[in-house]
This record gives C-alpha cells, sequence and structure tokens, in this order.
C-alpha cells in the first residue's frame, strides 16, 4: 500500500488536469485525488471573464504545485513522471519507483510539437515555459529566424518579436489559415507590413456577400482570392520594407549545417520552392502529436492522429479510463457547430466535463453531455486584435456550400458571418465588434434571417434590436 493510493488519478499538470482535479473536488469532496505531473509548475486558468453564454476570455497561468492542494485538500499533486499505466490492476509507476493506485484514471499528458526534425540544436519547438524561456534567450543575439508553421502560434511569434529578421514559411496561400480565410489573412496583412495608409482606416470598406458553391467562392462572377485584393483595395505587399518576409506555399526539405552560400549561419533551411535560406535557428510550429504511447496504453484504440479515442463520456475504450485534452481525440456523434480543435477552451471543458464523469461513473449516476460541446467557441488575439470564432467559422463540414456575409473597416474590425439555407453556421468576429451574443444564439437558434438579407452587418442598424 502507498499511502497516496487514492479513488482518482490524474496524469498531467495542463489545464485539463488541473480543471478535472478541480472538478472532482468540488464534485466529490470526500474522495482523495492524485494528480502526478512531470512538470514542476501546475497550469491555472485565471481571470474568467464571460463574453457570452458559451464564450469565455481567460489567462492561463503558470503556479506553484502546492496551490492545488491549497486550494483544494482533497487534492495531492505528485511531481513525477509517470512510466507505466496498468489499467487491469489499477496502478501507476513512476520514474521514481512509486506505485499508486486507483480507482479510476485519466490522462490529461497533453501533446507534443511535430519538429520538422529531430536532434538539431537550431530547431525549436515551442511548447511549454522552458522551450519558451530558451526561445527568448536564443532570440536575444539572432539577427534571421526562420518560422515554419501558420497557426496560431507561428503567428503570435511573427506578430510579437520584433528586431530580428523572420522568414515565415507557410504551406498555404494566404497567412494564419489555421484559424481565418483569406480575407482575414489580409486584413492581418496590414499589420504585417505596417503601412502607414491612414486613408483608408477607420471606415466600412466593403460589406458583401459571397455565394460558396462547392468549394468555389464568388461575388458576381469572380474568385475570392484576387477578387478580394482590389475590392478591399490592398495594393501588393511590400515586404522588403519589413522584417518579415513571407513565403508561400512551401514546406522545410531539409536542414543543413553546411555553408551554403557567401554568409555564414549556424543552420540552413532547404524549401520546396528551391531556395536555401541561412538563419540563427528554426522554429518549427507546424502542429502537435498527442502524447499517448505510455507504456500499458498500447491497446487503447486510437485516432489517425495519434489521440487516445474517447466518446461522449470521455471514456477511453477501457473502463475507469478516461482522457481529456490535447492527448484525446473525440469520437462521438458531434453536435453540428462543434468539432474539436487542441485548445485552452477545449482543454478546459473537457477537463472539468471528465471530472463530472468520473466522479458518476463512480456513484453509478447517470449525467447529459455538457452544453459546451454543442458550439465551438474560441477567443484570442491575433496582431493585437481580439478574434472570435464561432462554430462552423470557416466553413467547416459545410461541404463548400455555404454564403458568407462580411463587413471590414480596415485597421479596427473584419466580421464574417456563414449562412447556410438562411441559417447562420459560424461566424469570425475580429476587433470589438459586440457582436459575439448575437451570434452564439443565431448559431444555437437557428432562426431563418433569410428576410434580413445584408441588413445583419449594416453598420446603421442595430441588428440586435430585430431580436430582442
Ligand atoms: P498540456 O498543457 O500539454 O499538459 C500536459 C501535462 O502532462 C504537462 O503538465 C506534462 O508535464 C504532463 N505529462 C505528460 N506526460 C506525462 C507523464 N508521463 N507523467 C506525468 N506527467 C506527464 N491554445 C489556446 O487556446 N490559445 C492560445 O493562445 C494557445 N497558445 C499556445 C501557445 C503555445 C506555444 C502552445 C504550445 C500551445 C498553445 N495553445 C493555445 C494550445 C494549448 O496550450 C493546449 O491546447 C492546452 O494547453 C492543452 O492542455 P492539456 O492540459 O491537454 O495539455
Amino acid at each position: 500500500m502507498n499511502n497516496m493510493d487514492s479513488t482518482f488519478i490524474i496524469i498531467g499538470g495542463g489545464i485539463a488536469g488541473v480543471s478535472c482535479a478541480e472538478g472532482l473536488a468540488f464534485l466529490a469532496p470526500e474522495e482523495k485525488v492524485v494528480l502526478i505531473t512531470a512538470s514542476s509548475l501546475i497550469k491555472a486558468v485565471t481571470n474568467i471573464v464571460p463574453i457570452s453564454q458559451n464564450l469565455t476570455q481567460f489567462d492561463v497561468e503558470e503556479r506553484n504545485i502546492v496551490t492545488l492542494t491549497e486550494m483544494h485538500p482533497s487534492v495531492s499533486v505528485v511531481h513525477d513522471l509517470v512510466v507505466r499505466v496498468d489499467n487491469e490492476n489499477k496502478l501507476v509507476e513512476t520514474k521514481s519507483g512509486q506505485v499508486i493506485r486507483y480507482k479510476k484514471l485519466c490522462l490529461c499528458t497533453g501533446a507534443s510539437p511535430k519538429l520538422i526534425t529531430e536532434n538539431s540544436p537550431h530547431v525549436i519547438g515551442i511548447r511549454d515555459t522552458e522551450s519558451v524561456e530558451k526561445f527568448s534567450s536564443r532570440i536575444k543575439n539572432a539577427k534571421r529566424i526562420v518560422v515554419v508553421g501558420n497557426g496560431g502560434i507561428a503567428t503570435e511569434i511573427v506578430h510579437e518579436i520584433r528586431g530580428v529578421e523572420i522568414i515565415w514559411v507557410i504551406k498555404d496561400k494566404h497567412i494564419s489559415a489555421t484559424f481565418v480565410d483569406p480575407g482575414a489573412a489580409e486584413f492581418f496583412q496590414n499589420k504585417l507590413i505596417q503601412r502607414n495608409d491612414k486613408s483608408e482606416c477607420d471606415r466600412v470598406v466593403k460589406r458583401m456577400k459571397y455565394t460558396v458553391s462547392e468549394g468555389q467562392v464568388t461575388k458576381g462572377g469572380a474568385a475570392l482570392g484576387p477578387d478580394w485584393h482590389s475590392s478591399c483595395n490592398v495594393k501588393g505587399t511590400s515586404v522588403a520594407s519589413s522584417k518579415v518576409q513571407v513565403e508561400y506555399e512551401c514546406e522545410i526539405i531539409g536542414v543543413s549545417s553546411e555553408q551554403q552560400d557567401n554568409e555564414e549561419w549556424p543552420i540552413y533551411a532547404e524549401l520546396t520552392n528551391g531556395k536555401i535560406i541561412g538563419c540563427d535557428f528554426i522554429v518549427s510550429a507546424t502542429g502537435v502529436v498527442p502524447n499517448s504511447t505510455l507504456n500499458g496504453l498500447e491497446e487503447l484504440n486510437k485516432g489517425g492522429d495519434g489521440g487516445i479515442l474517447v466518446d461522449s463520456k470521455l471514456q477511453t475504450s477501457e473502463k475507469d479510463l478516461f482522457a481529456a485534452g490535447d492527448v484525446c481525440t473525440v469520437n462521438w456523434n458531434l453536435a453540428e457547430h462543434w468539432f474539436q480543435m487542441r485548445l485552452w477552451t477545449q482543454a478546459l471543458q473537457m477537463g472539468r466535463y471528465a471530472a463530472k464523469s468520473m466522479a458518476c461513473d463512480l456513484r453509478g449516476e447517470d449525467f447529459f453531455q455538457d452544453f459546451c460541446f454543442e458550439l465551438f467557441t474560441h477567443v484570442t488575439k491575433f496582431f493585437g486584435f481580439k478574434v472570435v470564432l464561432l462554430g462552423l467559422y470557416n466553413g467547416q463540414k459545410l461541404n463548400g456550400s455555404y454564403e458568407i456575409l462580411l463587413r471590414m473597416t480596415k485597421n479596427v474590425e473584419y466580421i464574417k458571418l456563414i449562412l447556410k439555407d438562411g441559417k447562420l453556421k459560424g461566424a469570425v468576429l475580429i476587433g470589438e465588434t459586440d457582436l459575439e451574443e448575437m451570434c452564439e444564439n443565431l448559431i444555437l437558434n437557428q432562426l431563418d434571417l433569410t428576410i434580413y438579407g445584408e441588413d445583419l452587418l449594416n453598420p446603421d442598424i442595430d441588428v440586435e434590436d430585430y431580436f430582442d
């Protein structure tokens, strides 16, 4: 017997693990909970600000592990690495040799960055505080870096980093493709090239209505891409005047430390477009791989992305074994306007929901799935703008057949509504639009909006009056 033996064990001190532990402390305060984490700090969610019923903005803070026990006496935290799970005998083994028993276990081991190459000191993956610290210390002496990837992390780096030349390598035709469409990318591009074109600012440039059918986006017959540039009066990008150079539609196919030209650099990246770029280091921000390969988990059903498959109760293919956050891959009949994305919000929601599921499972109680899985929501900041993504914000699941309503005021806001059969399916709200609540309600209640037409985004009409 180990005096750590407990009803619930959680592996991982990220947002999913910590919110699961907090949830269990609240729902089953009489039961012992042990959270085992390899990191010396735990992640806590703070400054929670509800923006609407489903949408919350919050900060993520790293805290000393003792704070969790101070706040929740039924929770103990063990700073150790779990090396094996034996679900048949209901025990876990840690690197330091501890064997701890459980009745229910939740895997919240997160995910690791996919690196374009392993074992190069000049290729950095950004994941946790340590890698951010490593990045920060390296950047101080760097003259030129290559950033590869087109998601939130790459976008943030490109926005935040100053005083260094950045070559941004993306496989798409436009920046920040994971979160935004070419139109919004164009909106951000302004920031990227830091133009001083004040004449166009602060007025509604265009309200437009596009129809998308089978993947083709048309506005009066013209394709979205090039049409966007002309209709918004955005001229060609003059990257030469800025410190960021974007290499579109290409990937890194190799790295080498052998000197390739007259300039001497620690590492050279070879791109699919034939260019060889020397730099101080490469930041690899090309997505993550779930940490699902612990000893003893070989038999668990996994998804194509390597995540542990979970059902609508976040239960894995084995009894008493649950998973939440980045490590899991959802495997239930998803609600129409929700899908999985490995983000803080979902780690928080899944962690809390796993707690409910584990506590109910212990007591043999039935429960309904949490409402948060009805609507995809995400709040973030890109290039200093508040970005709210709701529902099928990029036309996901709509098989390329939908309408787009658009309003943009340069340097102020970018609003995109996705409609199908007159009903709102998703929204991208950039800037202080104050439309979150209305969009959320319209997606959830599926009101037929056909009669409102483009007035939905008419800045002179307070659309909310329609629906009050
Ligand atoms: P993690 O936070 O990865 O936690 C996993 C935990 O498990 C860690 O404590 C780890 O030490 C522990 N662990 C792993 N294996 C073991 C083991 N064998 N034994 C013991 N402990 C173990 N999302 C957003 O929504 N907004 C953002 O702005 C945003 N920015 C990001 C920036 C960066 C640089 C990165 C890398 C990600 C970002 N994300 C963002 C994504 C977000 O961080 C993740 O979706 C979220 O943190 C996942 O939480 P988690 O608890 O599932 O996993």
